[in-house]
């Protein structure tokens, strides 16, 4: 028969074996270039179908997809639970490593591994993993630096949010390095070579990065218990699922493109890819979607693998075949007939492409070697063949290959965590019995009267470790001596609010991801009985970041105007040696200093 959309010569049969075309859904005119209706490495799915299975591992026979399912599935409960029992320095361990793992052992179970040998893949994962280590060092301190501003800095906070745009984005270009590097090193011709690259470079940077800025974590503790399970979850979700599909998805989609090699492709890619980090970025620091990560990062996962199902559509039904054995037969590992040997199985559609070039050798010389097992055929002479079948992977050997991985993940994971944790502190007393935890003000401080004259505070000098900004009610310090934080101390209207309800207000304008860690007994501000509270806050932007950052707030009221005072920097442990010499639970940097400047606020005099 002449088939309708290409006019090849062709057997009589579901799909055009040439050029793919779906015969019982024929195109208008010409080619139909996505064919949407049947995706083009799995049999009977629609092109716009989520399934990470055949997204992500185009190449498995069939068969074979049931059982990466139950490895993907089995990755996310762990996860999961490891969260829900806060076990974070394995869940940490699994959130970089479990679905690399489940990548490796695809391209080895669908002979990618032969195709292409150590000799792409090695330099690819290595280069991956350079990368995303140098990028995580070079931007970590940059973006923590931005979280412990000023609360009254608005340029500081007007950069901040560029700085979290540009991050995301400028790790997104540097990960797609290793295709580019990869596809002039090494040159193939098809473009799922391109695809696996690509996915294994992004994979690769993506899991560096994200042990290199997950590491302070594994420092305070194998399991976390200040931590609400809630906060871990979201970095499961977040780091372990979110962010290694998107990265794998848009690697691959850009590595397809570039192997395809057609420039608007490429670029439509390329910036597809710039797009999706970019408005990752915009997420992470709008305040409106905040509490709203997990649900944008996995929006933007469920579009980075459609669009890197439409990118292989593309590229799998437009690219060049090469049909080295015309006439032939040849088993599918997609649908298991036995089908003519051309670009596209006449009966499920599936292109010959999507198996790796080992497995399309050894199906070649598997027919009519007159040994194995019987199969169908299709739009081929009506009988049984006897072929060689597909090998597929089963379900028990993959999940136990792949417990036994995260088994090894999961063991390094605790052993970081147990070296780097230090050895809870133990307080004696005599003679740890600390120092009077409020600080006498200093008179040879300068004093700050707001301009209003309704208030006035003692801030750090010229020769401190503080830059000081003043604004007409508010006095900003920034710390700089060992671990850095910033302290706001200001003034406002109380407006009939009671102190506790200012600073909740205020915690829930500038903090809302915060969680209450405990409240501060007998808090007082200019000797004053107020309201104190200690919040921890766990930024978390779309590259991974994690800094614990501790929020010290005290607020009292007299005649209805409310000062008050807020410290915020890195969590920082006391232990005898650091701090205030008793069991404070404080355990930031600024407390030790604030408590002077706090002490010296004075309402408007005679008031
Ligand atoms: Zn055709
Ligand atoms: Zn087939």
């Amino acid at each position: 028969m002449s088939c309708v959309a290409c006019g090849a010569e062709v057997p009589a049969a579901a799909y055009c074996g040439a050029c793919g075309a779906q015969w019982a859904q024929p195109p208008a005119a010409g080619r139909d270039r996505l064919r949407m209706g049947a995706y083009a490495a799995a049999p009977g799915e629609q092109v716009l179908r989520l399934s990470v299975a055949s997204s992500l591992f185009p190449h498995l026979p069939h068969r074979s997809r049931t059982a990466f399912r139950a490895g993907l599935a089995a990755i996310f409960l762990l996860l999961v639970v490891l969260a829900v029992m806060r076990w974070q320095a394995p869940m940490i361990a699994v959130i970089a490593l479990g679905l690399p793992l489940v990548f490796v052992l695809y391209l080895y179970q669908a002979d990618v591994d032969r195709d292409y040998a150590l000799r792409a893949l090695v330099p690819t994962a290595l280069l991956g993993v350079g990368l995303g280590v140098g990028w995580a060092l070079a931007t970590s301190t940059l973006i923590s630096g931005f979280y412990d501003v000023s609360l009254a800095d608005a340029d500081s906070r007007r950069m901040a949010l560029i700085v979290g745009i540009a991050v995301p984005a400028g790790g997104a270009l540097l990960m797609l390095v290793p295709a580019v590097v990869m596809r002039f090193a090494r040159p193939t011709r098809e473009s799922l070579d391109g695809f696996v690259i690509g996915s294994l470079g992004a994979i690769s940077f993506t899991a560096a990065a994200t042990i290199i800025r997950l590491a302070p974590q594994f420092a305070t503790g194998v399991t976390s218990d200040n931590q609400p399970a809630g906060v871990l979850l979201v970095q499961a979700g977040v780091q372990g699922v979110a962010v290694p599909l998107t990265a794998a998805s848009m690697g691959g989609l850009v590595g397809a493109a570039l192997w395809f090699a057609r420039r608007g492709l490429v670029l439509s890619s390329v910036l597809a890819t710039l797009a999706v980090y970019s408005v990752l970025g915009i997420t992470e620091v709008s305040p409106v979607l905040e509490g709203l990560h997990l649900g944008a990062h996995l929006m933007i996962a469920v579009i980075a693998l459609l669009a890197l199902r439409i990118g292989l559509q593309y590229c799998l039904l437009n690219e060049e075949h090469d049909v080295p054995n015309p006439g032939g037969q040849v088993l599918c590992p997609y649908c298991d007939h036995v089908v003519p040997d051309m670009a596209f199985c006449s009966n499920c559609g599936v292109a010959a492409a999507a198996a790796s070039r080992a497995s399309r050798t050894a199906r070649r010389a598997g027919v009519g070697s007159g040994i194995e097992v019987p199969r169908p055929g299709y739009a081929t002479p009506a009988r049984m063949y006897d072929v060689v079948p597909v090998g597929y992977t089963r379900q028990g050997w993959l999940l136990t290959t792949l417990a036994a991985g995260v088994g090894v993940v999961v063991a390094a994971g605790i052993t970081a965590s147990v070296l780097a944790t230090p050895a809870r502190p133990r307080y004696t007393c005599p003679p740890d019995c600390g120092r009077p935890p409020i600080g006498q003000p200093i008179d040879i401080n300068p004093r700050f009267v707001s301009t209003d004259g309704e208030f006035s505070v003692q801030y750090p000098g010229e020769g401190t470790f503080y830059k000081a900004t003043l604004y007409s009610d508010w006095v900003a310090l920034e710390y700089f001596g060992g671990d850095t934080g910033t302290l706001d101390l200001w003034g406002e209207p109380a407006e009939k609010r009671s102190p506790k309800q200012i600073v909740d207000q205020m915690i829930a304008e500038y903090y809302p991801d915060a969680t209450l860690d405990y409240e501060i007994p007998n808090a007082m501000v200019g000797y004053e009985p107020g309201y104190g509270a200690v919040h921890d806050q766990y930024p978390q932007d779309s590259s991974g970041e994690f800094t614990r950052l501790r929020v010290i707030t005290l607020c009292a009221v007299k005649n209805d105007y409310a000062l008050v005072a807020s410290a915020v920097g890195p969590f920082h442990e006391f232990t005898p040696d650091y701090g205030t010499g008793h069991p404070s639970a404080a355990n930031l940097a600024l407390a030790l200093d604030m408590g002077k400047y706090v002490n010296s606020f004075r309402w408007r005099s005679g008031a």
